[in-house]
């Protein structure tokens, strides 16, 4: 497009919009990152800061991003324990991934966006688009220090902005969902604590399921090494509890945590839902949480940032090479992401949902190996597999122990969830699609949250 500064530009240096611009710039696009936050402090994020590790296989061969290393690493982690209320039931999934130290990460992808060639503007507030025949053509931002604005145009814009997702909220396109609703989103507290003693398994990471505690949420303790760890609490928003209550209340319980010294704390918000119907508009794309691109599960986004971000990346380029960056010509990346990522996260959504309906006693049966086991829910995020079968012989086990809610609970969710998955596989793959689809996908998310969506109202 005549007059543009750059091929694309992009609202934030967190771990998506990064990925997008290494990406980008490897694929020969000019680039320009806007970030409201100095240089140096780019990648300070209050995050649970744990990651898988086979997201690295695709950022590694896309974009040079390598898994956490030196600085970055806080621990290498071969497994998750998935805890119930009576700490005694349990659940051990095997997955190899990292805690990392999230400034220096992020201090890392900042640097390797700027030697890739893209041209940061750090200390700049995005004030909003520049919309010319109700198409984006750009940004206007404020420099924080002079206080000066200026307008920058592209023929991409991203918006990678994270959970405010800046320019979703600004602008009109196809299928677009302005707000996240309060039940989808998670508030979170947490600290990084020095503790007195060693933990016994700093390589596990461990989620603990407790209404009494966290009602509505779950706690995790993720290591850091053998005497750092990262704690935190996460709420669902609609319930309107604090999770600094909550976090307070958990601490006191366990003695490993008496006397830790707090080397940092904060809260956040992430959002815990399936991605948002689509990603693209004319001369627009979505990435990171601003996509919703996370587990809903756990609100995990560090890794389908990146993926995201990587996949846009590969959209916006062929795009160009057309010359058509029309929302029908970039609707690839929609496909890419639903039928590959979308699929998983709309069955967890429905797990999500449902788990939070769970009282203690069920959490504690569901701990026990019975009712979570890695194969028949947790891979579900890496491989997608969700078979009827295994819910079957799950049902069958379930009788036998008189769980019969519990049973028709998870037997109501396993339904909707391998729904879901067929659904997403059979994402439109042009833009005509995509109303009849979104009605599908809700129609199979109505009964669920008739059945489920109770324990998700404002506690009083
Ligand atoms: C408490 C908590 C714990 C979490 N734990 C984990 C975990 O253990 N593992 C995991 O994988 N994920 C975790 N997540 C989620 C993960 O942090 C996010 O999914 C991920 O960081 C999303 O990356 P992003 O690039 O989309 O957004 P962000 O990392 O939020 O980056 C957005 C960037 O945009 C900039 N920006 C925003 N608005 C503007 C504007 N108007 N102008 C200019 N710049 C702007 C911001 O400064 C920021 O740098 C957690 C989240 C929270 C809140």
């Amino acid at each position: 497009m005549p007059g543009n500064q750059y091929d694309a530009v992009v609202v934030g240096c967190g771990t998506g919009g990064s990925a997008f611009a290494i990406r980008a710039r490897k694929l020969g696009l000019s680039v320009c990152v806007v970030d409201t936050k100095p240089r140096a402090r780019i990648g300070e994020k209050v995050c649970g800061d744990a990651v898988p590790r086979y997201h690295f296989d695709r950022l590694e061969k896309e974009a040079d991003i390598t898994p956490p290393r030196g600085d970055e690493l806080g621990q290498i982690i071969t497994g998750m324990k998935l805890i119930g209320p009576s700490r005694t039931r349990m659940v051990k999934v095997h997955e190899d991934g990292y805690t990392v130290n999230r400034h220096e990460f992020g201090q890392r992808l900042v640097n390797d966006v700027v030697d890739a060639g893209a041209n940061l503007l750090d200390k700049h507030l995005v004030l909003g688009p520049i919309l010319e025949k109700g198409r984006i053509v750009g940004l206007r931002t404020k420099d924080k220090i002079t206080r000066m604005e200026r307008a920058i145009r592209a023929s991409i814009v991203v918006d990678a902005s994270g959970v405010t997702a800046t320019l979703r909220k600004a602008i009109e396109f196809p299928g677009r969902e302005r707000g996240i609703h309060p039940r989808d989103l998670g508030i979170c507290y947490r600290e990084v604590l020095k503790l007195k003693e060693p933990i016994d398994e700093p390589d596990i990471l461990e989620v603990i399921f407790d209404r009494s505690i966290a009602q509505g949420g779950y706690i995790w303790v993720f290591p850091k090494s053998d005497t750092v760890v990262n704690v935190g609490v996460g709420l669902t928003m609609s319930l309107g509890t604090s999770p600094l209550a909550a976090y307070r209340r958990f601490i006191k319980r366990d003695r490993i945590f008496n006397g830790a010294e707090v080397i940092a704390k904060g809260g956040g918000i992430v959002p815990m839902r399936k991605p948002v119907g689509s990603f693209v508009g004319d001369n627009f794309l979505l990435v990171g949480d601003s996509a919703c691109q996370v587990n809903p599960l756990h609100g995990g986004g560090l890794g389908y940032s990146m993926i995201g971000g990587c996949m846009a990346a590969n959209t916006a380029a062929e795009a160009l090479a057309q010359d058509d960056v029309s929302y029908k010509a970039l609707w690839g990346y929609n496909h890419e992401y639903q039928t590959a990522i979308g699929k998983r996260h709309a069955a967890l959504d429905v797990f999500r949902i449902m788990l939070n309906s769970l009282s203690n006693r069920d959490l504690d049966f569901g701990c026990s190996g019975n009712l979570f086991t890695e194969e028949d829910f947790f891979a579900i995020d890496k491989n997608g597999k969700l078979e009827l079968s295994n819910a079957q012989k799950l049902i069958r086990g379930l009788r036998g122990l008189h769980h019969p809610t519990l049973m028709r609970s998870l037997m109501f969710a396993v339904k909707r969830m391998k729904a879901l998955k067929e659904l997403y596989m059979a994402y439109p793959t042009t833009p005509e699609g995509l109303d009849s689809w979104t009605a599908r996908v809700e129609e199979e998310f109505e009964p669920v949250w008739q059945r489920f969506g109770k324990s998700f109202e404002k506690i009083d």
